[in-house]
């Protein structure tokens, strides 16, 4: 194997993707453990190590007795090509054994566009591609990650799934499997005692769906079988396994960087977004102790960036601390501090001026919708006033770049909060006239729009979403309305939503369409220069499946593919806040007053039943 790799590492673009033997890296005897765990990321390796999940989930595993976790990631077309070429099997980092020895493979879905990339890993490591069709010698093939909120498209593909939060299910998983056998356990009767004894996790073939038209009628499942699995959560943040210690990248990622996880959840439900409403409840992390996780991980990788993440982290009730702390920490070492999804709001824009210094880059907010109007109807309460008096807070610090970010398409969305966007850009541009202190430098609002993709958890789960031909019209009526020659207008390409949009709220019909679309050569499908919508298209046609039927909305009453699933936030929760929406009828966010949960239902998975607010 050895001789074969380093024949092809000399013929393939960054072969450091493939070699391993980071700094960091987990290495056991292999005689010294009785399970064994591939970690596979189903997207590039500068990718895959960006992801805090696959960190924490590495070391849950590695810190599991018996248990040596390591990882796998996509390989490039030009390495798929070559391993093809050699009969070099896809093999893990840390040994170089080929994936089917191990005992489990886990892929960690984060976006759809993704899946094609579990074919080419599976079919690479020379393992069926369906369940079904899996041997007693085979590995388990199991998978968790935000997708798995409705993993149907891809169910046919998966020995069972993992629900929520796996730092604590994943290491019960193996205990079991280990309690039933291990390797030579009776493989059906471990996925069905997975699925019966522990909590979080869903085995596919246990459950039965019918269909009636674009409709799920029924679903059916074995005696026993739970009806609905109920998402697994960290109930202490504080004492969770969390990674000080980890593979550190031998070549450029995306992320290079130590991070913290502040909290999990969102207070704000803002009614378009999956994370904020699948990661309550609401559970922060001290200060002392991420201060100290902060510093053990800088002092251990040498990097010179620190993230403080979390959905909304200016949410966090310790932040003003928090960041005094780091800050001189970081400022000593001349270590970045960067600090995603900021509010427009004063601490926020004053904590930007801190962190930037002199090096004032571009801001970013996202409105989302142009007219407080639409705001109203998508729970994202954020107001011009404090947009327009936080950039103009920016402006006179001297920042001249602001990034605007929006969505098009939302339910009941018409021309004129289309324009909207324009004309809030344009107020942009006329406080930077009045506030900035330099205007030699110019000004530069860059605004950009994606397509609204309702997603399964959300109070727009039941929405429809448009059709292409009616977002490049509304691309149109922006486009026209952007006068401003300071304004620049970008959006994303409405193809992959389009396919995105169909397979998060899609079902087990589609995954003959993935494999087809994959066997005529789809892979990496989130990569621009990869992706073919004509190949897609084709597939659907193959399959005699039309994919638009996927965009409709659904019926309040209906049979959601997802059912089973229960992420914690409750259907009359969701229906509440989709009525609300449409009567412009905010949900005020969980901190706005005290007392003012709004009952999501996701705190009854806490066993005190209360959120960290
Ligand atoms: S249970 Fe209440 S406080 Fe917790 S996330 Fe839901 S609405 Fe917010």
């Amino acid at each position: 194997m050895e001789r074969k790799l380093e024949r092809i590492l000399r013929r393939v673009q960054k072969p450091a993707r493939y070699t391993g033997g980071e700094y960091g890296e987990t290495i056991k005897d292999k005689s010294a453990v009785d399970i064994r765990y591939a970690f596979c990321f189903p997207d590039t390796y500068e990718v895959g190590m960006s992801n805090l999940g696959v960190r924490i989930l590495y070391a849950a595993l590695n810190a599991t007795e018996g248990v040596w976790c390591e990882r796998a990631y996509t390989p490039w077309p030009d390495m798929e090509a070559e391993m093809r070429r050699e009969g070099l099997a896809l093999y893990a980092l840390e040994s170089g054994d080929p994936l089917n020895v191990f005992d489990f493979l886990g892929f960690s879905l984060q976006y759809e566009m993704s899946y094609t990339n579990v074919l080419t890993m599976l079919d690479l490591a020379g393992i069926p591609l369906l369940a079904r069709d899996r041997g007693p010698e085979d590995p388990i093939v199991m998978c968790g990650g935000p997708c798995t909120y409705n993993a149907e498209p891809v169910a046919d593909f998966f020995d069972i799934m993992s629900i929520g939060e796996g730092e604590e299910a994943l290491p019960e998983l193996m205990r079991l499997y280990r309690k039933m056998g291990g390797r030579s356990a009776d493989k059906r009767a471990f996925l069905r005692a997975a699925a019966t004894e522990l909590k979080g996790f869903y085995v596919p073939s246990l459950y039965r769906y019918d269909y009636d038209g674009p409709r799920t009628a029924a679903i059916e499942r074995g005696e026993g079988v739970p009806a609905r699995v109920t998402k697994r959560i960290v109930e202490d943040l504080d004492t969770a396994i969390y990674p000080t210690t980890y593979p550190v990248p031998s070549t450029e990622v995306i992320h290079d960087r130590a991070v913290i996880e502040l909290f999990r959840g969102c207070i704000r439900g803002c009614r378009f977004c999956q994370a904020g409403h699948t990661y309550r409840p609401i559970r922060e992390k001290s200060p002392q102790v991420l201060a100290r996780q902060a510093v053990e991980q800088l002092q251990f990788s040498g990097c010179e960036e620190l993230a403080m993440t979390s959905l909304s982290t200016s949410d966090y009730s310790g932040l003003r601390p928090l960041c005094d702390e780091l800050l001189a920490y970081c400022g000593e070492r001349k270590i970045n501090l960067s600090v995603p999804s900021l509010r427009a709001d004063s601490f926020s824009t004053e904590l930007s001026e801190r962190i930037s210094g002199v090096r004032k880059s571009s801001i970013t907010f996202a409105p989302e919708a142009g007219s407080q109007r639409l705001r109203d109807v998508i729970n994202k309460n954020i107001t011009e006033e404090e947009l327009l008096s936080a950039c103009g807070q920016m402006f006179s610090h001297g920042w001249s770049s602001v990034k605007l970010y929006f969505m098009l398409g939302l339910p009941t969305e018409t021309d004129d909060d289309i324009r909207a966007i324009a004309a809030l850009a344009d107020s942009v541009v006329h406080t930077w006239r009045q506030t900035a202190k330099n205007k030699m430098k110019g000004l530069r609002v860059t605004v950009s729009t994606s397509l609204f993709i309702p997603k399964p958890f959300t109070p727009f789960q039941w929405e429809p979403m448009c059709s292409m031909e009616e977002l490049q019209r509304k691309v149109s009526v922006l486009r026209e309305a952007i006068t401003a020659k300071a304004v620049v207008y970008h959006y994303h390409d409405p193809k992959t939503s389009f396919l995105e949009g169909v397979f998060a709220r899609g079902d087990r019909r589609l995954a003959p369409v993935i494999l087809e679309a994959w066997r005529n050569g789809c892979r990496l499908d989130a990569w621009d220069e990869h992706f073919k919508y004509d190949v897609w298209m084709r597939a659907f046609d193959t399959c005699g499946i039309d994919p638009r039927d996927y965009l409709r909305a659904r019926d309040l009453d209906e049979l959601l593919p997802w059912s089973v699933i229960d992420c914690g936030v409750t259907e009359a929760y969701l229906k509440r806040s989709l009525a609300d929406a449409h009567e412009g009828k905010i949900t005020p966010d969980c901190r706005a007053a005290a007392g003012r949960c709004s009952g999501c239902g996701a705190s009854r998975l806490l066993n005190g039943g209360k959120c960290d607010v």
